[in-house]
C-alpha cells in the first residue's frame, strides 16, 4: 500500500527521529537537524513493514467513518442520535453552538450540584483534538465536535473538567474523583478517542455540505 505522501519534517530542537501515519495517510517523519537524508531514508525502510500496518489500519477506518456517512445522506448526528438536515443552517456553526451550549449548562449546573465544584465561565471553541480543558482560573471549555457525542461520554467529559477545578493534574485523586461519579470512566475515555476522529469527519462532512449548499 503506497502512503498518499512523505513528509519529512526537520527541527533544531529535536535529538530524536520518530515517524507517524495520520489519517489521511501520509507518512510523517520528525527527525532532529543532525539526522542526514540517507540515515532518515534508511530509517524509513526499516520501518516499512510498521508503515505498512499503520496505513491499512488507517484506511480500514477511514472506510468505515465514510460508510457511515453514507449511510446517513441529508442527516446530522446530534447527542448519538441521527435526525433530519431539514431546516438546520449549516453556513455558521451557531446552531451547533447554541444546542451544544444549552445542554452543557443544564448538565453542568447538574453535576456542579453533585460535585459541589463550580466553573467560573463555560466557553466553546472549534478544537478538533482536545474536547475539554479546565484553565487554572476555572473556566471550562469544550469543544465544538461533543455535539456529536452521546450524552454519557458527554458527561464523563463534563464530570472530568468539573475535578479539574479541585485537582489542577491527572493525579490518583483526580481520577478517584472522576469515578465517583463516572465509575466506567475508562471505557468511556476509550470510546471517545475512537469517536473523535468519526466526529472530525462529521463536521468536516457538514462544512462540505454547507459550502455546496450556498
Ligand atoms: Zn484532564
Amino acid at each position: 500500500m503506497q502512503p498518499n505522501s512523505i513528509k519529512i519534517n526537520k527541527s533544531r530542537k529535536s535529538r530524536s527521529i520518530r515517524i507517524r501515519v495520520d489519517e489521511e495517510l501520509n507518512v510523517l517523519i520528525y527527525a532532529g537537524k543532525g539526522f542526514s537524508d540517507s540515515y532518515i531514508q534508511a530509517f524509513i525502510n526499516k520501518n516499512e513493514q510498521w508503515i505498512q500496518k499503520q496505513l491499512k489500519k488507517q484506511s480500514k477506518s477511514k472506510a468505515e467513518i465514510q460508510n457511515i456517512l453514507d449511510a446517513h445522506p441529508n442527516q446530522i448526528l446530534q447527542f448519538g442520535k441521527w435526525k433530519s438536515l431539514e431546516g438546520i443552517d449549516l453556513k455558521t456553526n451557531t446552531f451547533l453552538k447554541k444546542i451544544l451550549l444549552e445542554t452543557l449548562q443544564l448538565r453542568i449546573s447538574y453535576f456542579s450540584e453533585l460535585m459541589e465544584l463550580y466553573p467560573k465561565k463555560i466557553s466553546i471553541r472549534l478544537n478538533r483534538s482536545v474536547l475539554g480543558s479546565c484553565s487554572y482560573d476555572n473556566k471550562l471549555s469544550f469543544s465544538l465536535l461533543l455535539y456529536f457525542a452521546s450524552f454519557d461520554l458527554l458527561d464523563y467529559v463534563i464530570i472530568h473538567e468539573l475535578a479539574h477545578i479541585k485537582h489542577k493534574n491527572h493525579s490518583t485523586r483526580f481520577w478517584n474523583l472522576v469515578s465517583k461519579f463516572c465509575p466506567d470512566y475508562k471505557d468511556k475515555r476509550t470510546i471517545l478517542h475512537q469517536e473523535t476522529r468519526l466526529y472530525r469527519a462529521l463536521y468536516d462532512h457538514l462544512l462540505k455540505q454547507a459550502k455546496s449548499s450556498i
